[in-house]
């Protein structure tokens, strides 16, 4: 049985196989704490849930729903941006419910790219935005994001010959892996840079309800012509702890998010209708969840960065998203001391790696294990020793 190029070129995803080393640990009895995957662990709001279990029961929504999501889900997104950002979008044009922002993530690239076609890619990223230009047979071509850029593309380093060829450009901001954030003068640049050579932003704000500090983080679309380049992706997933129930948006551009409604036609059949009134009941009911949320995340952020900083780490405190991304100790690169740390102290750290070339001399730390386990961590990485940086 030969496999399909587009797949056999596919790697194995990231977290599948750190799963696979903490299942066996725990096999053998080893205590293993996870700061690798980034699922938030406390439950979703209980409103929520009574809205699944109340519509679960109404036989209109045990029928195929629609593709592009129910109306009423889609004027719940809308009145979202209206009442979160100021922004104004047209449901029955501007939104399109997806299953999963990480679905419409990877049919984006089936929507715009054609084998030799060019996406630009941040690196280190998500990693669903370079198998989609994969699996397109279009070339990414990676934009490094560094500590010296404060892990922000620079717009100028990219190639006028690659820009012109470029036809989608993935952007996240709240940024997983490396929880930096954009300012508005990357914002008004990538505009303008998109108007020049005609590509299409795909701004992934998975994590825009999340953020310290006081900081707010904006959408793309709160920008003067975002709409008219792009789209941004979001997700009830990591706003309201629902990353299993598959239910996320795109907005923007009317033609990108009708290209997106015509793909999903002709691939799946939506999102189980009760789920899309769970996800009204999360967009319009009150929404200090998210800032109460926000108040765990930054409690336990300042535990890991306080934690890090005192074992000779010299690093900032992020301002949104659940991550800690920090460089790896001298003598190690990102894998060796992932294993290090997993052997002496059975906590599980991402490497950084696993999120591009870029990635590379860094780990990643999730914030979805509760406080006193968070101690627990930051205690045990005293038995790694003296650290050089
Ligand atoms: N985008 C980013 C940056 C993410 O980290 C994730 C999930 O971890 C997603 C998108 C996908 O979220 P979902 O498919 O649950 O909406």
């Amino acid at each position: 049985m030969e496999e399909a190029k587009r797949i056999s070129q596919l790697p194995p995803y990231l977290f599948a196989r750190i799963e696979k080393t903490i299942e066996k640990a725990k096999a053998e009895g080893i205590d293993v704490i996870s700061l690798g995957i980034g699922d938030p662990d406390r439950p979703t709001p209980g409103h929520i849930i009574d809205k699944l279990c109340e519509q679960g029961h109404n036989p209109a929504n045990h029928r195929y729903p629609s593709s592009v999501g129910m109306l009423a889900y889609r004027e719940a997104v809308a009145s979202y941006y209206q009442n979160r950002f100021g922004v104004e979008l047209d449901p029955k044009t501007e939104v399109v419910n997806l299953i999963g922002s990480k679905e419409g993530i990877a049919h984006i690239s089936f929507c715009y790219l054609d084998p030799g076609d060019v996406a630009l890619i941040p690196d280190p990223g998500y990693p669903v935005y370079g198998i989609g230009a994969l699996l397109s047979g279009a070339e990414p071509y990676i934009m490094p994001l560094t500590a010296e850029n404060r892990f922000v593309p620079d717009l100028d380093a990219i190639p006028v010959d690659i820009a012109k060829k470029a036809k989608l450009m993935f952007i996240n901001y709240p940024n997983n892996p490396t929880g930096a954030i954009a300012d508005d003068d990357f914002y008004k640049k990538l505009i303008a840079f998109a108007k020049e050579y005609d590509i299409i932003v795909c701004h992934d704000a998975a994590y825009q309800d999340i953020s310290f500090d006081g900081y707010r983080a904006p959408s793309f679309l709160e920008y003067p012509g975002a709409k008219e380049v792009g789209i941004e992706f979001g997700s009830c997933s990591k706003s309201y702890n629902m990353t299993g129930w598959r239910v996320a948006w795109a907005v923007g551009h009317p033609r990108v998010i009708e290209a997106m409604g015509r793909i999903k036609s002709n691939i799946d059949s939506g999102c189980f209708q009760a789920v899309q009134h769970a996800a009204i009941a999360a967009l319009t009911g009150p929404q200090v969840f998210t800032t109460e949320m926000s108040e765990v995340y930054q409690e336990r952020r300042d535990i890991i960065v306080e934690g890090l900083n005192n074992l000779g780490w010299q690093l900032e405190k992020t301002k949104s998203t659940i991550y800690i991304w920090a460089p790896v100790p001298k003598g190690y690169n990102s894998i060796s001391f992932a294993e290090f740390v997993f052997e002496k102290t059975g906590v599980v750290i991402t490497p950084g790696n696993g999120y591009g070339k870029y990635g590379e001399g860094y780990f990643r730390i999730a914030l979805t294990v509760e406080k006193d386990r968070m101690v627990e961590a930051i205690n045990r990485f005293r038995e790694l020793g003296t650290l050089q940086f």
